[in-house]
C-alpha cells in the first residue's frame, strides 16, 4: 500500500480498461496500482479514474488510460530493458512505464511540468527514471539506443532521429498526423524499418522547434 485512499478506483480503473481490450495483465496491475489523482490539479482530481484524457496546464494534457494502456502494451511486446518516452507531461505515462521495465529516459519541453512530474515519480518510489529538458524531435542521443521509444504526442511527420536511436529489433510507437492522427507502430530490423498502423488516436501535436 502507498498511502493513497483511492487504490480501489484504481482498481476499478483497471476493470474497466480489461473490459474494453486491455489484455495485458502487467498492464492492468501497474495502471491499479498508481494513483492518477496524483498526476492532476486538486480540482480535477474527482475525475481521475475516468477513461479521459484531462488538461494538465500549459495547453497540454493527461492521455486517457485507455490509449496509456494500450501504447505500453505495445511497448512491453519486446520485453525491453531500456525505454525513452518523448512527452513527459504530468509523468502518469511515465509512472506505468517504470514499474514494467527496468529503465526508462523521459525527454520534455515544458520545464514546470517536467519539475511536478519528477516530483510526483519520487513520491511514488519510482527511481528508475531520467528526465531530461529538450526537444523530443532529437530523442536522447547520449543514451541510445533504446529497446523502445515511446511519443505520446502527435508529430506531423516522423522524425528521423527517433528510429535511429532505436537498437535493431526495437520499436517506436509514435502517432503520426495533425487533423487526422494515426499510431504508429515502426519495428526496425537488421534490413530496414517495418511500418504498421495501431488505430485512429487524438494527441496534443509534438511541438517541433524552440523549448517553451
Ligand atoms: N505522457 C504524458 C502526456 C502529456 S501530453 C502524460 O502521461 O501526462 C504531451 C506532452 O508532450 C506535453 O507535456 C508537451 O509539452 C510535450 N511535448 C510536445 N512537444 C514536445 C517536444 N518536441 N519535445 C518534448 N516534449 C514535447
Amino acid at each position: 500500500m502507498n498511502g493513497f485512499a483511492s487504490m480501489t478506483a484504481a482498481q476499478n480503473l483497471a476493470r474497466k480498461l480489461s473490459e474494453v481490450g486491455i489484455c495485458d495483465h502487467r498492464v492492468l496491475q501497474a495502471v491499479a496500482q498508481t494513483p492518477r489523482e496524483l498526476f492532476l490539479d486538486g480540482a480535477l482530481a474527482h475525475k481521475a479514474y475516468e477513461n479521459t484524457a484531462l488538461p494538465i496546464g500549459q495547453g497540454q494534457t493527461i492521455s486517457q488510460p485507455y490509449i496509456v494502456a494500450r501504447m505500453t502494451e505495445l511497448v512491453l511486446q519486446s520485453n525491453p530493458s531500456k525505454v525513452l518516452e518523448i512527452g513527459t507531461g504530468s509523468g502518469y505515462q511515465a509512472a506505468i512505464l517504470a514499474r514494467l521495465v527496468p529503465q526508462l529516459c523521459t525527454v520534455e519541453r515544458i520545464k514546470s511540468l517536467q519539475i511536478q512530474a519528477r516530483q510526483r515519480l519520487k513520491r511514488l518510489d519510482l527511481h528508475n527514471v531520467s528526465f531530461k529538458y529538450g526537444d523530443g524531435w532529437q530523442g536522447w542521443a547520449s543514451k541510445a539506443p533504446y529497446d523502445a521509444i515511446i511519443v505520446t504526442a502527435a508529430a506531423a511527420s516522423l522524425p528521423p532521429v527517433l528510429t535511429e536511436q532505436l537498437a535493431v529489433g526495437g520499436r517506436l510507437i509514435i502517432p503520426v498526423g495533425e487533423a487526422h492522427q494515426n499510431l504508429l507502430q515502426i519495428t526496425r530490423t537488421e534490413t530496414g524499418l517495418h511500418q504498421e498502423i495501431i488505430e485512429a488516436v487524438r494527441f496534443v501535436p509534438l511541438v517541433n522547434g524552440e523549448l517553451a
